[in-house]
């Protein structure tokens, strides 16, 4: 087929408003999958995704279509991840486009995120088809929306398309948009070849399988290929198409859209963004915008029970294979032992692997809570990246600290400005900007620091906006703050995975409400435990969890075998999460304990 019946596109849009459901009925529409093929949100593969309701990975799909025109199409549909965590992702999987679809709400309008994806779909000089998705809901108000996108976006809804992703509606028309308003790849077959690759995954039968677009040239089993970012050189054995499952086919062809497979040992080698060529007539450069992503979220994780080590290890190589975002290595703690340090992408990609490693891997552990990238810069000129407030020098040897701050985006409808401003001051946020969206809905900016966006920004965001506001948020760079060590001694003795970095004139208050807290969640055993909070080697905080008094069974009289042996199950449910440190058993959510104050 030759590259002018091709369009490929993606589609973007605010988590829940719509983009998955959208996706469905393109791939049932076009008899892509039969009606007993599919299931809902057959796109969002990983059980999580879809118990969630969000993506995580990109996905692709090829959809044959025959226009009104009387013409076969070939479009390719590139599902990106919704999430802020997975911005490059998203960046990378609209670069192997010419088109996206932009939905919107039709009841809720225009948010964050709908903002960023926009502009990374501007950057990539995309044609942006506007789609007004669930106008079946009685809120629905479209010309509202339709007014919105063009004075915020400032992009032309005259031909907008009205849908409703759940019913059907417009579901003809936005294919005909695509045909019509998406131009066809530019590309020369003859050219040496250049494909992008927006994404990888590990396959149990074909081993590591690159997703890419073919940008010039031609990809066909037997070539010898070069990754240009790493220099990795493998030969191809396997190409083939999305339909959503892989299907083999013998070539892939300019403006294609599809997966290799070859000889690639490791996912690590297949980097999204990076550019396949011809190992023996090579592009003359790299297609742009490859850049190697950094974790900007990191944690300790540990087994609890620390003969699990090993095969904590293997589950995160594992995982690795599928997520080259992924980063971790050993790490030793006084109190937990031996585990890892892992960095991700965000709390979202923290969480999403924590839960895969329970339950794909059956694995009960320990998390300590998640700290951004400090750069310290020591006395004595050099400077250290430190990603475990455990490890920060002493007060002596420590010139300044900066951390790694973000320009933060909330919409908000009007009533709300408020309380986001008082919580954002409360953050340590700088009022950056507000704009009124329309006469209900405003656009407020600030810079803050990441680490507070980390710990429960968000949470309280949502809280106080009653559910309305929408964040979205990009790291800007790294400024000096006055940034001290807290600790906690349970007693008497530090528990390192306990400390945390605070703002100093936080670190009375926070150190109070995290002793509390910990007095809160630390279980009664048969002695009195004291809680100390200290920074330096100033006491600033101190509780005291009192000893046991009762035996759990005490309740129990008489005879009751099962009454009892449910008593005993449920303590010992209770204790898979806890860890013995020292003479103190602490369990999991002590150690996210910092993250649930204020
Ligand atoms: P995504 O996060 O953008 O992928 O959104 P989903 O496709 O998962 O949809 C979010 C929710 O909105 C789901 O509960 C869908 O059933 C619902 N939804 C999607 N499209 C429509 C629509 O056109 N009308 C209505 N009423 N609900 C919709
Ligand atoms: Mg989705």
């Amino acid at each position: 087929m030759t590259t002018k019946n091709i369009r490929n596109f993606s589609i973007i849009a605010h988590i829940d408003h719509g983009k998955s459901t959208l996706a469905d009925r393109l791939i049932e529409y076009t008899g892509t999958l039969s009606s007993r093929e599919m299931e809902a949100q057959v796109l969002d593969q990983m059980d999580l995704e879809r118990e969630r309701g969000i993506t995580i990975k990109a996905q692709a799909v090829r959809l044959d279509y025959i226009a009104q025109d009387g013409e076969t199409y070939m479009l390719n549909l590139i599902d990106t991840p919704g999430h802020v965590d997975f911005t490059y992702e998203v960046s990378r999987s609209l670069a192997a486009c010419e088109g996206a679809l932009l939905v919107v709400d039709a009841a809720q309008g225009i948010e964050a995120q709908t903002l960023a994806n926009v502009y990374l779909a501007l950057e990539n000089n995309l044609e942006i088809i506007p789609v007004i998705n669930k106008i079946d809901l009685p809120s629905a108000d479209p010309e509202k929306v339709k007014q919105e996108i063009e004075e915020v976006i400032g992009l032309d809804t005259s031909d907008a398309v009205l849908a409703s992703a759940k019913t059907g509606i417009g579901i003809a028309g936005i294919l005909e948009a695509i045909v019509k308003k998406v131009p066809p790849p530019k590309g020369a077959i003859d050219e040496p070849l250049s494909a992008l690759i927006f994404d990888s995954h590990f396959d149990a039968y074909k081993g590591v399988i690159a997703y890419v677009r073919v940008m010039n040239g031609r990809i066909k089993p037997g070539m010898k290929l070069k990754m240009m970012a790493t220099d990795k050189k493998f030969e191809v054995t396997e190409v083939g198409i999305f339909k959503p499952s892989l299907a083999t086919i013998a070539e892939l062809g300019t403006g294609q859209v599809g997966f290799v497979a070859g000889s690639i040992k490791n996912v690590k080698d297949v980097r999204v963004g990076d550019t396949i060529t011809d190992a023996e007539h090579p592009a003359a450069a790299a297609l742009p915008g490859y850049r190697k992503i950094n974790p900007m979220v990191y944690c300790g994780l540990y087994p609890v029970d620390s003969a699990d080590y090993d095969n904590l290890k293997d589950a995160l190589e594992k995982l690795q294979l599928n997520d080259a975002a992924l980063l971790f290595e050993p790490e030793t703690s006084i109190a937990l032992g031996f585990g890892f340090r892992c960095g991700f992408l965000g709390l979202l990609h923290m969480d999403v692997i924590q839960e895969r490693l329970e339950r794909e891997y059956n694995l009960s552990l320990i998390t300590t809570a998640p700290s951004v990238i400090y750069r310290v810069y020591r006395t004595d000129g050099h400077m250290l990246e430190i990603d475990n407030p455990s490890k920060l020098p002493p007060p002596t040897e420590i010139d300044h600290i900066d951390e790694p701050y973000v320009k933060a985006t909330v919409i908000v409808p009007n009533e709300f400005v408020g309380a986001v401003m008082e919580l954002s001051q409360e953050k340590r946020g700088e009022f950056k900007d507000m704009k009124y969206l329309d006469t209900t809905r405003v656009m407020i900016t600030y810079h803050l620091p990441l680490s507070e966006i980390i710990y429960d920004y968000f949470d309280r965001l949502k809280s106080s906006t009653r559910g309305y506001a929408s964040l979205d948020y990009e790291l800007t760079g790294y400024h000096t703050s006055s940034l001290v060590k807290l600790d906690i001694l349970l007693n008497g003795d530090p528990v390192d995975a306990l400390s945390v970095i605070v703002h100093r004139d936080k670190a009375a208050y926070r150190g109070r409400q995290l002793a509390e807290k910990l007095k809160s969640i630390i279980p009664k055993q048969m002695f009195e435990i004291p809680i100390q909070a200290a920074v330096g080697n100033k006491v600033i905080a101190r509780e005291t969890v009192r000893a046991m008094r009762k035996d759990v069974l005490a309740k129990c009289y008489g005879g009751d075998i099962s009454r009892k042996r449910k008593l005993l199950e449920k303590q010992k449910e209770g204790k898979k999460r806890m860890k013995q440190v020292g003479s103190v058993e602490i369990p999991q959510e002590a150690f996210m304990a910092i993250l649930k104050i204020d």
